[in-house]
C-alpha cells in the first residue's frame, strides 16, 4: 500500500474510532483528554513529594546529595503506569509527558524542597534519537512541569555527547559505565548558584540522573532535586 495511503487511511480511521486513553485502552469521553478519569484516580500515586525521606529519595542516598526527589506513580511491569510510559516513549504521544507534568507540578508546589527550584532540566536524548523519535519524552515532562510551576525550562545546557545503547538487560554497573561519560555542559551555560530540578520519565536505576547531577554540579552552588513520572515499585 502507498504510504500516502496508508497516512489518510490513518486520519480516517482517526476520526471514526474514538480516543483512547493512554493507560486503560478504554475510550475517553468527550471532556477528557490523554488518560481517563477512572485511570486519574486508581494509577498507584507514591504521594513522595510530600516527604523528604522516600523511596525516590533512598535510591540517590551515598550518590549525590538531593534536596528532593519525587515521582508520581509507581509502576509494575505490564500495569498501566508502564503502558503510559511505553506510550508515552514509543507511540508519539507527547502530550502524556505534558499532561503529566502539568498536574504533577502544582503538587510537587506542596512539597517544601521544590520550592525553592529556580529551573528544570530535562535528561537530554542524543540527537540522533532525538531525530528518530521526534521529541525527547522527559523534555515534555518538564515542559508540563514548567508551565504549571512557572518556572523555566532550559534544554539547551546539559547535552548528550555519545551515542549510547540501549539500556535494557544491564546491570546496575553496566549501565553507570554506559552513561558516565556523556553528558557535557554547554560553554557559558548560566547555572552557578541555581537549584535545579532534573526531570526524566521514569527512574530505575539513578545512575543516568546521577550522571547528569555530577555534571551540573561542576558548576559552583548548583543544588538538585529530582521529579519523574513513575518508580518502580518492587525496586531497591
Ligand atoms: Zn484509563
Amino acid at each position: 500500500m502507498p504510504a500516502q495511503f496508508i497516512s489518510l487511511l490513518d486520519d480516517f480511521l482517526s476520526l471514526i474510532y474514538p480516543r483512547l486513553c493512554y493507560a486503560c485502552g478504554n475510550s475517553l469521553y468527550f471532556n477528557e483528554s490523554v488518560i481517563c478519569n477512572r485511570c486519574l484516580a486508581t494509577l498507584p500515586l507514591t504521594n513522595s513529594h510530600l516527604s523528604k525521606d522516600n523511596p525516590v529519595a533512598r535510591a540517590f542516598w551515598g550518590r549525590i546529595p538531593i534536596e528532593g526527589a519525587a515521582a508520581r506513580y509507581y509502576f509494575r511491569k505490564g500495569g498501566p503506569v508502564q503502558r503510559l510510559l511505553h506510550n508515552l516513549k514509543y507511540n508519539h504521544a507527547p502530550e502524556i509527558g505534558i499532561f503529566i507534568g502539568q498536574i504533577y507540578g502544582k503538587e510537587l508546589l506542596q512539597g517544601e524542597a521544590f520550592r525553592s527550584v529556580d529551573l528544570i532540566i530535562p535528561i537530554p536524548l542524543h540527537l540522533e534519537k532525538l531525530k528518530k523519535r521526534g521529541y525527547n519524552q522527559s523534555a515534555m515532562f518538564g515542559q508540563g512541569l514548567s508551565q504549571s510551576m512557572k518556572i523555566p525550562i532550559d534544554e539547551d545546557s546539559l547535552y548528550r555527547t555519545y551515542y549510547t545503547d540501549t539500556q535494557t538487560r544491564k546491570s546496575r554497573e553496566e549501565r553507570w559505565e554506559n552513561v558516565k561519560f556523556v553528558f557535557t555542559l554547554k560553554e557559558n551555560a548560566d547555572l552557578e548558584g541555581k537549584h535545579i530540578l532534573l526531570v526524566d520519565d521514569v527512574i530505575t536505576t539513578g545512575s543516568t540522573i546521577e550522571a547528569c547531577a555530577n555534571k551540573l554540579m561542576e558548576k559552583k552552588g548548583v543544588r538538585i532535586s529530582v521529579a519523574a513520572i513513575a518508580f518502580p515499585s518492587s525496586t531497591f
